[in-house]
């Protein structure tokens, strides 16, 4: 699949990064910039308040006079481009000032002698100098009763360091755009690297090639917890796709033996002679051939149906020894037939909560294999009882014994085992016992040995059923 690159999480994450990055240098810029000009401005404002302190002091020792005189000598000392002083009349009449060449755009303002005399002793104003287009900071404050001194500075330091500062912020977040995007595309397409693998590794799996797996990086990481995941979850795919192979095998196997024999029936029913009576031998043996298909697929059906939780089971209070002693009852003359003795043992009495027929269905199916797998003369033991909150119900037979390794298999649909099949049977009765008694929150197992009989378990908790 092609996919486009600004789709790609790589990309997103690295326009998050560049655009998180880039905002927090930009806020620390702007903080440190709003912090310096600050202490510029202060620092400026506390400069021309001490000029004014100055001024009141000579007028009070030497009068405007020695004002006058100061003025043109400060002016002088710090530059007369840097710093110039009027003292004026509240009026805004003109009394002195230091020489004035630089600043004769600067006038008295008269709102800001309004504003004094209303207000505030000390007034403070950033104005621009029309003809230099230079900030200059003005400072009208009283320096007598009737005498303002109105003095300004150029902000010369204050534009330097702007115009600074702009350059290194323009060049530098540049270069951290740059940067972040670069760093932020590695560190993203880095930590996405096994992800990447894991994308080309499911792409590699067709029904062909399940072996394959993904390597973990070991690094106990997020990504590994996927890998691990992510194979496991292929084991058991490969689990699944491996049994239903079987299963279909299984199937197609016990279907073709039926089918093979209506088709039998019916070549031998061209080429009979016209004999009523064997006709209908055939047709009736072709019947039963057909029912034990029928009743095969509707075992199977039923049992997709119940797993599913499709089918509908009845829920009642059943006394679950009288259904058992019931089942025996009818499984007798079976065991009888073989010379088996056949008997049961069960507590009295079992009330549960169960749906009566499945749950006979069930038992049915583990007497019918007991009798099934169990030589002439043999013994099929039925016992009952209740024991650490659970029933347990248990088939135990003389019988052929199932080896170890087929004792998970046997629960499984369509699974015979090999030396079973001489004996007539769909491979689907403890498929179907198993399913109904977890339907009733229970389990079954089987404990057996090759040629020492067979035990079939049936366990059911006794906290989802109603124990009178
Ligand atoms: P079926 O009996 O129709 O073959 P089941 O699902 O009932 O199918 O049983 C599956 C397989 O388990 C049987 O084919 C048989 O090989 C084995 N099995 C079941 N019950 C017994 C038993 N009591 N003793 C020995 N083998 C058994």
């Amino acid at each position: 699949m092609k996919h486009n690159i600004f789709n790609t999480i790589a990309f997103r994450m690295t326009l998050w990064f560049t655009g998180i990055f880039t905002i927090c240098v930009s806020v620390v810029f702007l903080l440190f910039y709003y912090l310096a000009t600050q202490t510029i401005q202060n620092q400026i404002d506390q400069e021309l308040s001490d000029h004014a302190s100055k001024f009141s002091a000579i007028i009070h020792t030497s009068g405007l006079m020695g004002a006058r005189q100061l003025a043109v000598l400060e002016a002088q000392a710090a530059g007369e481009k840097l710093i110039f002083f009027r003292i004026v009349y509240p009026t805004g009449e003109v009394f002195a000032s230091s020489r004035m060449s630089y600043w004769k755009d600067v006038h008295v303002s008269k709102s800001a002698l309004q504003r004094l005399s209303t207000q505030k002793n000390i007034i403070l104003e950033t104005i621009e100098i029309p003809s230099t287009h230079q900030k200059a900071r003005i400072l009208y404050s009283y320096v007598a009763a009737n005498a303002i001194l109105q003095t300004g500075v150029a902000m010369d330091v204050y534009s330097k360091f702007l115009s600074t500062f702009k350059l290194v912020f323009v060049s530098s977040m540049g270069f951290i755009v740059i940067f972040s995007a670069v760093s932020g595309w590695l560190l993203v397409t880095k930590a996405l690297s096994g992800v990447a693998t894991i994308i080309k590794t499911a792409q590699n799996i067709s029904g062909s090639n399940l072996e394959a797996r993904v390597h973990g990086t070991g690094n106990k990481d997020e990504l590994d917890h996927l890998v691990v995941t992510f194979n496991s979850m292929l084991d058991r795919i490969e689990e699944l796709v491996k049994s239903i192979r079987e299963m279909t095998d299984n199937i197609a196997h016990d279907l073709k033996s039926p089918v093979t024999r209506i088709r039998g029936f019916a070549e031998l029913a061209l080429v009979q002679e016209d004999n009523l009576e064997d006709y209908r031998i055939m047709a009736a043996n072709s019947i039963e051939e057909s029912d034990r298909l029928l009743d095969m697929i509707n075992t199977m059906l039923m049992i997709s149906k119940a797993e599913a939780g499709e089918e509908d089971f009845i829920f009642k209070t059943i006394n679950l020894s009288d259904m058992i002693r019931e089942a025996c009852d009818l499984f007798a003359p079976l065991a009888e037939d073989k010379n088996i003795l056949f008997f049961n043992e069960i507590k009295d009495p079992i009330f549960v909560v169960a749906d009566i027929r499945m749950l006979q269905r069930a038992f049915s199916n583990l007497l019918d294999n007991a009798i099934k797998y169990t030589q002439e003369n043999g013994e099929i033991k039925t016992t009952a009882f209740i024991e650490d909150q659970t029933v347990i119900i248990k088939v135990s037979d003389t019988g052929v014994g199932i080896l170890p390794e087929f004792h998970e298999k046997i629960f499984e649909r369509f699974y015979r085992i090999d030396s079973s099949r001489t004996t007539s049977g769909t491979g689907l009765g403890l498929s179907f016992a198993r399913t109904i008694v977890r339907r009733h929150k229970g389990n079954i197992h089987v404990i057996s040995h090759q040629n020492m009989g067979s035990v079939f378990e049936v366990r059911l908790p006794i906290n989802n059923l109603k124990i009178i």
